[in-house]
């Protein structure tokens, strides 16, 4: 496994990186030095990241890490996090989030933190899905549903037992190009309490940062194929539940190329 710290720096900082050997102007694209910040990635493993963590630490500089891990630990792992690396546009209509109404059953939704929906009505989406190479994909603001095309739900989904729902249009027609998988089994994540966090101040429910340092908690049990957790990730009023998936169906996605990114849970 490897860490990656990402940073966003504002280059008003050049002077002080310049003092530790880092030429902030000489960082990323050439053609985007009229952009205010950079963007830096650094393994931990990387000689310049011990200057860099106590230079940021100083100058208040925020950053995420990011984990990559080796194919035996993924392939070790008996349950693992997951997402598409595709995003197609928005649910819809997105412009004046009328879709929450038209998607979700909302009664016992809150609009502080965005916990509670339940999906009752299909999603819909602007148009057919131009898919290329991609076969799965997400929906931005959608961080617990994956939207796949139909031969692959039929390929490598419905053998594991699971089941679709259709995509519709703006206007409501059925899409031919794509379906939504029903995730319905839950599952329990044992997230340490020390665990970053925020509690509503109005409904009371708590939610987790979405990021760990390496690997992601442990499953209280292992999901049967594909699960949310029972537990809500998020900041401000975006709130989702993580999709999990067992080993079984991570090697028949590994196997068919999809187009996911793997986060291997602690067993
Ligand atoms: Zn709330």
């Amino acid at each position: 496994m490897k860490l990656f710290h990402r940073l966003v720096i504002d280059k008003d900082y050049r002077d002080q990186f310049l003092g530790i050997g880092i030429d902030l102007l000489h960082i990323g694209n050439p053609d985007k030095n009229w952009m205010p910040f950079v963007v830096l990635t650094l393994a931990e493993t990387d000689d310049r990241w011990l200057p860099v963590s106590s230079l940021i630490e100083r100058l208040d500089v925020g950053h995420t890490v990011e984990t990559e891990f080796a194919r035996t630990e993924l392939h070790g792992a008996t349950c693992l996090h997951f997402c598409s690396k595709s995003t197609t546009g928005y649910p819809e209509p997105s412009s004046d989030g009328g879709y929450l109404a038209i998607t979700y059953d909302l009664s016992d939704y809150c609009d502080q933190c965005g916990t509670g929906k339940t999906q009752k009505q299909p999603f819909r989406m602007k148009s057919e899905v131009k898919w290329g190479r991609r076969q799965t994909t997400q929906l931005n603001w959608v961080e617990e549903e994956l939207f796949v095309r139909p031969d692959i739900w039929e390929s490598v989904f419905k053998p594991m037992g699971i089941d679709f729902r259709p995509v519709q249009s703006v206007g409501g027609r059925e899409l031919d190009s794509v379906v939504q998988l029903k995730v319905e089994e839950e599952v329990d994540l044992n997230i340490p309490s020390t665990h970053v966090a925020e509690v509503c101040s109005k409904c009371g429910r708590v939610k987790f940062q979405h990021n760990f340092n390496g690997y992601w908690p442990s499953a209280v049990s292992s999901p049967v194929a594909i699960a949310k957790s029972v537990q809500y990730f998020g900041w401000g009023h975006a709130a989702h539940r993580a999709l999990l998936i067992s080993h079984d169906m991570f090697e028949r996605m590994d196997a068919n190329k999809l187009n996911c990114q793997y986060w291997a849970c602690s067993n």
